[in-house]
């Protein structure tokens, strides 16, 4: 069942309640007091009959010493006949309790006699066939005689006014439950918008649709799962586009992988080839095993760095306290051999957690990019070219290494693809160098394990700076 619908039959069901109870209670209060009302005024009338049957005994001629039956039965009759709308309903009794006098009409039983004295006026509320009637008994002392009055009248009015009140009050249940069914519709509409929207916001991102968000139409607590529910969907897109990019990079990294291997492989395949199948100079054989020993060697790099960069996802951080001018002094001596080069080394003191072997990994590679891009350029440039700076200093947030050549730089369009894994800007050129692409993902993933990020600036013809930012 709908939520919508159980919210309007609760309601429904609540009302209803409320409305029958309380109409219950509202005409039965009406009808109690009514009924009340009639019983003072039968008992009023009761009491005034019986002082006029006392004042009409005092008439009696004065022969008589003991109120006579006939008597009775003669005041009787009249007092029967003075009654409003042609005659009252009585009967009495006398100390016995016989019957002298019985109006016509009047049906009840004896039932209230014995419960009658002379000190006391009693009544009861009786059920006839033609209705109802308050039925009222009281004793009269007059002339030596102790008689009773009883009288009945007639309250059907107020039990058919109750029966009333009750049809009026269902009819009146029955047209307030269903404008209160339309009202609950249109309310319960409403309240349920947001999961409306929301269950359609779900349907559609099952469905693929990972953009559309749900319509945040209330700030209640509804509103509020919404905005969660689209929060959750901006992380959910934000993910699932990382494993597509991840997905798309991996394809690209297969890719790269394979066009990699078949080069020197096709060059390592075709001299072997010759060599076994051709009778070949001395010369010429030393050429191809050559070419087959330097493109295995190639190979070899290759699956080393490979191996180097699937370590290096894998570490976790083991950081240590270095200072840095160790590792100055490693790179210093490093290079001391590249004399074609003019590699400056400036550094502020300082103390840098690092794992010591993976930071030299990475400065080395960076060091040798930024050599072989300065001599790409030496014929072209003048002062500045053969010239790398690798600087060590405090900045906000730690300590900042830079190397910086004056050499071909990089297109901007290119910056961004240089940390791919085979990527090379000048895939001949970097061949020649016997790069591979790979020193750039390496450093990348070196860094990732410690919290920090490759960053490059470059000007195509005027150098590069590559630096990154390590803790303190
Ligand atoms: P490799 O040097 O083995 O080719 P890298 O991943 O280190 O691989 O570098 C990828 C590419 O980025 C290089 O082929 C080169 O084209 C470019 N590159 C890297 N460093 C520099 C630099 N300092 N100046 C110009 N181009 C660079």
């Amino acid at each position: 069942m709908k939520f919508s619908i159980k919210l309007v039959l609760s309601t429904m069901i609540v009302l209803a309640l409320a409305l029958g109870f309380s109409g219950f209670y509202f005409v039965n209060y009406v009808f109690e007091t009514s009924l009340d009302r009639e019983v003072g005024q039968a008992l009023d009338e009761s009491s005034i009959l019986s002082f006029a049957f006392e004042t009409a005994a005092l008439n009696v001629p004065l022969k008589y010493s003991v109120l006579p039956d006939s008597v009775v039965e003669e005041i009787a009759s009249k007092l029967e006949m003075g009654g409003q709308g042609g005659g009252r309903l009585l009967r009495i009794a006398d100390e016995e309790k016989n019957i002298l006098y019985t109006s016509s009409g009047f049906t009840s039983d004896e039932g209230l006699l014995p419960q009658t004295d002379l000190h006391t006026k009693s009544y009861r509320v009786i059920r006839a066939q033609d209705g109802f009637y308050v039925h009222t008994c009281v004793a009269i002392n007059t002339l030596n005689r102790i008689l009773y009055l009883e009288t009945m009248k007639d309250v059907t009015g107020v039990f058919t006014e109750r029966a009333l009140g009750f049809s009026l009050y269902r009819k009146v249940t029955v047209v307030i439950l269903l404008t209160g069914i339309v009202i609950m519709l249109f309310i319960a509409s409403l309240l349920t918008k947001p999961i409306r929207l929301l269950t359609k916001a779900t349907r559609k991102m099952a469905a693929g649709d990972y953009t559309y968000r749900a319509r945040q139409v209330s700030r209640d607590e509804l509103g509020q799962l919404t905005g969660d529910f689209n929060r959750m969907a901006n992380a959910l897109e934000e993910n699932i586009c990382k494993l597509e990019e991840e997905i798309e990079a991996r394809e690209e990294f297969m890719g790269a992988f394979a066009h990699e291997l078949k080069t020197p492989l096709t060059a390592i395949i075709g001299y072997a080839d010759m060599l076994r199948s051709h009778k070949l100079d001395e010369e010429k054989s030393i050429m191809s095993a050559n070419y087959i020993y330097t493109e295995g060697k190639r190979l070899e790099a290759m699956s080393f760095r490979l191996l180097d960069i699937i370590v290096a996802k894998q570490d976790e951080a083991r950081l240590m306290d270095v200072p840095v001018g160790e590792l100055f002094a490693y790179l210093r001596e490093m290079f001391a051999e590249k004399k074609e080069m003019d590699i400056r080394f400036v550094y502020e003191e300082a103390v840098v957690q690092m794992e010591a072997n993976l930071i030299k990994t990475v400065l080395v590679n960076l060091i040798d990019n930024a050599c072989k891009a300065s001599e790409c350029s030496a014929a072209s440039k003048a002062d500045s070219t053969g010239v790398v700076e690798v600087t060590g200093e405090r900045v906000d947030g730690g300590y900042r290494i830079a190397v910086r050549d004056y050499g071909i730089g990089i297109p901007e369009e290119e910056q961004a693809k240089i940390v791919k894994a085979f990527y090379m800007v000048d895939k001949s050129r970097a061949r020649s160098k016997n790069g591979a692409g790979l020193g750039l993902a390496l450093c990348v993933e070196i860094l990732k394990i410690h919290r920090s990020r490759l960053q490059i600036e470059s000007k195509e013809g005027e150098g590069s700076c590559f630096s990154f930012i390590l803790a303190l």
